[in-house]
């Protein structure tokens, strides 16, 4: 059943301080509503508390893509389509392109935001198995100041985070660099957009093209545990190691300490274990018959 609109109240803050102000004076009283696109959802299917949300949507200071010598700093409030439109991610973070462009139709990702699909902290969602493998991190901010947080350390369990009352994320940070090397990106779902992952693989492959040994590599999860999670098992089992049949044997066997899927309405821990493995498998093998015969 739908909400009753009148027992929710919004206040748009017209600026970053008075926003975190009104935080600070109340925490945990007021919660942050960027794009709406998850809000809207659960309001829609009358399963949105009623409670004082905040408006981050008019605040400039949080929404631009800056680019340094070693970084690209994304504002929490860039929607996808801004990410979609920036060279910038799309030389040095493909798979951030990958993710914008999987997610929803074009009203969602026009109105959609990076902060909000990691503030909304679904093991499902999409842009943060990318953002591990560029080795993201978060700037929050409060009256308190700003911290630092590693965003492979930012979710602590299912829809838990290193994030107080009282705080926003204002930023997301990724390397550069990693543009070249080898992206691998599959959302498998039910339909290529508009659908919950069941898994979203994203993967990063720093290849010797001379030996065929994998310098460093990340791999970025969705879907298979109650976090979004980095295969940090199978990312030492490839490191370092030329691309033979065994390595990537031995990649897909260690890939079992990172994930722990459940079955669910999507789909069933047997059917994620397994594809996740073969997507593995199956981007190292394009990465060896790329490499030296
Ligand atoms: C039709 C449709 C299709 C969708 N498809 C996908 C999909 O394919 N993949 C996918 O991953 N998602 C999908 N989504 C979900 C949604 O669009 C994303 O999660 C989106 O990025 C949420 O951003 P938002 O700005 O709309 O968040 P909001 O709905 O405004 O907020 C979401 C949560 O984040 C919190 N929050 C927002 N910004 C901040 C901040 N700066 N600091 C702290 N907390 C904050 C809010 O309090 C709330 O808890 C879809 C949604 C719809 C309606």
């Amino acid at each position: 059943m739908r909400a009753r609109l009148a027992d929710f109240e919004l206040r748009a803050p017209a600026s970053l301080a008075v926003a975190l102000e009104t935080l600070a004076r109340e925490p945990g009283q007021w919660r942050p509503f960027a794009g709406g696109t998850d809000l809207m959802v659960l309001l829609d299917a009358g399963k949105l508390p009623p409670a004082r949300y905040l408006s981050l949507w008019h605040l400039g200071e949080l929404r631009h893509i800056d680019v340094t010598d070693g970084e690209i700093v994304i504002g929490a409030l860039t929607t996808y389509s801004d990410i979609l439109q920036s060279p910038a991610i799309r030389a040095d973070c493909p798979l951030l392109c990958n993710a914008a462009a999987e997610t929803g139709g074009v009203a969602t990702q026009n109105r959609g935001t990076i902060g909000g699909n990691i503030a909304n902290a679904s093991p499902a969602a999409d842009t943060p198995p990318a953002l591990l493998t560029y080795d993201a991190s978060l700037e929050l901010i409060s009256v308190r100041g700003a911290r630092r947080v590693a965003y492979d350390k930012f979710h602590l369990g299912y829809k838990k985070m290193d994030l107080a009352p009282d705080e926003l994320i204002a930023s997301i940070r990724v390397v550069r660099g990693r543009g070249a090397w080898r992206q691998g990106w599959r959302k498998v779902g039910t339909r290529r957009a508009q659908a919950i992952s069941k898994i979203c693989f994203a993967s990063v492959l720093d290849v010797d093209s001379a030996s065929g040994t994998v310098r460093d590599v990340r791999i970025g999860l969705g879907s298979v545990a109650p976090t979004v999670v980095r295969a940090i098992h199978a990312e030492a089992a490839l490191r370092g190691r030329a691309l033979t049949p065994d390595t990537i044997a031995a990649a897909r066997g260690a890939l079992a300490s990172d994930i722990t899927p459940i079955d669910d309405l999507r789909s069933s821990a047997a059917y994620r274990r397994r594809v996740t493995e073969n997507l593995l498998e199956q981007v190292l093998v394009e990465a060896r018959g790329s490499g030296p015969g």
